[in-house]
């Protein structure tokens, strides 16, 4: 099938013994579902709105070929017939849809977060605290058997295919790469001996399945981490896996445990669609490209250039099911894109969590989460128009009630607009984009620059009333607070206020270190530019350094200002931020020279710059500029009025509890609300 609308993205892919309808892979992500009680059902769900939505392709989220390859002590595992009954119900319910689907055989090796994780040799993880246990040559054996074992079941169980994980640092990488293969038998030392075993694991796979089976393998392209693979060895290795049957070669960046953010929000689009296109010119297989790809422009402008032959995205299809078909039908505007933030995904499969989307709270809970027309249509009144109102507006008009969204400032947005200023956050303004053109297509009311009161609200007859008027900085007691230098983050981020050449950041929360970079950074932003942003990362792009960063120096940012950034915890700094993106932030503002001080008692503000007290001592930080990122205070003065007048009146997001609020927080409680008016 072709469209006029990204031509090559709407190309069909033969195989020989099958074609694919496009060019999109669903690439894998661990969802959580796959382990909870009666998960599969929510999961085939997920999954079918997905191939509804026209995707090409998908690949499941990880499943071990044994325990002791399983991620954690109850991760899932396909190894015998019987735990094959639930993929089957599956694999049924994708089929009928029209869609084709693999299942992703992983073994952890010494990223199994349990006692019983075993790896080529004993060496530990820098991000994992249990020791593996080298495998002996008899283990090795039996995991290849169960490699085929999983691949002939997941056949068996109605799978199209599997894909078998052997990039980011898990069990088949950890052979291949010097980092973690310290044997000197048969299965290490050189490279012919350190790849024999992804090579034995993909002969043995192609054995058992036939040659009418997808067989997808995720080759680590480039490393990013010491003692990982040259060019050489990975051209090597990939022309290798297309002798022995492998169908199609997806590709893997980064090793878990490197120190180089791969898919962070943070990260250019498309920043390693080029790794693959080197790779383009050594085989002859079908190649796939991925990380941070999240637009159909970006999808088709790499396939045009003939850089890859498809492109895999995992967190866009959690954003939107509908990315696919309404990239096809000239409908991109209307996509919800992913903005790579990782709150509601990774960082929650992290906590042992479901994932879902923090732009996309339906993800993963279609079962759970439907916006089913309203059997008694009101007129609704949302007052507030940052992401919590916008997002209410939307989900309760799709329901089909009759809503007016009034919101002070003359544009919509609230936090989220001074968001999308921080650098690297320019994806936010999707969002704003998303949610502009759902208010339009629903025909939500929309007024700005109104401010509503108690008497007009109560005036204008609402059946209900949603306050989402959001948070108002929280301002510290300090002597001198009124001084002149001092600003607070939205007066800073919103570029009403422009920070002198020295600035004392008092409050190292979230957004104490988003206006850190956003303060430090001199433009332009290093995500909108991917030379700059691969030089400062260290990122060899010729690959003639061991895993793409072995002896490279990173190119060193100059930073915009001196910056203190302050807190009164004497703990470790950046604590409250994401478990997958805190460390990025962290880094970032070290390579800006940006100076933390902790155990912090501020004293007071004046003509000199911040005093402040450590240890009984006092010091004088002489800075120009004050800026406050200590927290927020609710906004909810019309909720007791309102509800004394007699309405039916709610409240959402930051309106509702400032402590801690994230954009995650504030659309979920919306979708919620939407969900029983
Ligand atoms: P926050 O995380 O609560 O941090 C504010 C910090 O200010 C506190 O950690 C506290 O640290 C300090 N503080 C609080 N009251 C103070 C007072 N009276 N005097 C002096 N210092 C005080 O709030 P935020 O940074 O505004 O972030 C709000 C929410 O936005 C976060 O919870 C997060 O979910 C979200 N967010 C996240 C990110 C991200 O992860 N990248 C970015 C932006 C926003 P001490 O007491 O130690 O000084
Ligand atoms: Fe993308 Fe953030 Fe949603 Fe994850 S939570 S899919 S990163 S938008």
């Amino acid at each position: 099938m072709t469209t006029e609308y990204y031509p090559h993205l709407f190309t069909s892919l033969d195989l020989g013994f099958t074609t694919l309808k496009n060019r999109i892979l669903m690439g894998s992500m661990h969802t959580g579902l796959e382990e909870e009680r009666g998960g599969f059902k929510k999961l085939a769900a997920f999954y079918r709105e997905r191939v509804k939505g026209g995707v090409g392709l998908i690949v499941t989220g990880g499943i071990a070929p044994n325990f002791r390859g399983r991620l954690a002590p109850l991760g899932c595992q396909l190894s015998f017939s019987w735990q094959g009954r639930k993929h089957k119900n599956l694999t049924e319910v994708i089929h009928r849809e029209g869609g084709k689907i693999c299942l992703q055989i992983l073994h952890s090796g010494r990223y199994a977060y349990h006692p019983f994780s075993v790896a080529p040799s004993s060496v530990k993880a820098i991000i994992n605290p249990f020791k593996p246990k080298e495998m002996s040559k008899r283990l090795i054996h039996s995991t290849i058997r169960d490699f085929a074992t999983t691949a002939a079941l997941a056949k068996a169980c109605g799978y199209d295919g599997v894909e078998i994980m052997g990039s980011e640092g898990y069990l088949i990488n950890q052979f291949i790469c010097r980092r973690s293969n310290r044997r000197n038998d048969d299965w290490g030392g050189d490279f012919a001996n350190r790849i024999r075993f992804p090579l034995e694991i993909v002969s043995a796979v192609r054995k058992k399945v036939g040659e009418d089976f997808i067989i997808i393998f995720r080759l680590s392209m480039l490393d990013l981490v010491e003692q990982g693979s040259t060019w050489n060895e990975t051209v090597l290795l990939a022309k290798e896996l297309e002798k022995r049957g492998v169908t199609l070669l997806n590709t893997g960046i980064g090793w878990h445990e490197s120190r180089i953010p791969t898919i962070a929000t943070s990260v250019p689009r498309a920043a390693f669609s080029w790794v693959t296109a080197r790779m383009k010119k050594e085989v002859n297989i079908p190649l796939i490209t991925t990380n941070r790809i999240n637009t159909p422009e970006v999808a088709e402008k790499i396939l045009a250039e003939g850089e890859a032959d498809m492109v895999s995205m995992a967190r866009p299809f959690l954003a939107d099911p509908y990315f696919a078909s309404k990239a096809a039908s000239g409908r991109a505007a209307e996509i919800n894109t992913c903005i790579g933030c990782n709150q509601a995904c990774l960082d929650h499969v992290f906590r042992n969590k479901r994932a879902s989307c923090l732009v996309n709270p339906q993800a993963c809970y279609e079962t759970e989460l439907v916006f089913t027309p309203a059997t008694n249509p009101k007129k609704l009144a949302v007052v507030g128009g940052g992401v919590a109102g916008m997002a209410f507006a939307c989900y309760s008009a799709e329901r089909g009630h009759d809503v007016t969204l009034f919101e002070g400032a003359a544009e919509l947005g609230g936090q989220f607009n001074l968001a999308r200023n921080v650098p690297g956050k320019e994806e936010f303004h999707e969002t704003m984009r998303y949610f502009t053109n759902l208010l339009n297509y629903f025909e939500v009311n929309v007024q700005t620059g109104t401010h509503q009161s108690r008497d007009t609200l109560i005036n204008n007859n609402y059946d209900e009333i949603i306050l989402a008027t959001g948070v108002v900085p929280r301002i510290p007691e300090i002597d001198g607070i009124n001084h002149e230098k001092v600003a607070t983050y939205p007066e800073i981020l919103a570029k009403q206020v422009t920070a002198g050449k020295k600035v004392a950041v008092i409050g190292a929360g979230g957004i104490g270190y988003d206006v850190s970079e956003f303060l430090a950074e001199e433009p332009p932003s290093h995500t909108l530019h991917p030379d700059l942003w691969l030089k400062e990362w260290g990122i060899d792009t010729t690959i003639s350094h061991p895993g793409g960063v072995e002896g490279v120096k990173p190119k060193k940012p100059v930073p915009a200002r001196k910056i203190y950034l302050l807190q009164r915890k004497t703990g470790k700094f950046g604590k409250s931020l994401q478990p997958t993106t805190g460390w990025i932030h962290r880094i970032t503002l070290r390579k800006r020279k940006v100076e933390t001080i902790g155990g912090v008692t501020y004293k007071k503000i004046d003509d000199l710059g911040l005093h402040i007290e450590i240890d009984g001592e006092e010091r004088l930080l002489e800075v120009d500029t004050v800026v406050i990122c200590t927290g927020q205070l609710s906004q909810q003065e019309l909720y007791d009025d309102l509800k004394t007048a007699g309405q039916t009146v709610h409240l959402i997001g930051g309106a509702k509890h400032a402590a801690e609020l994230d954009a995650k927080r504030a659309i979920r409680d919306a979708a919620e609300l939407a969900v029983k008016i």
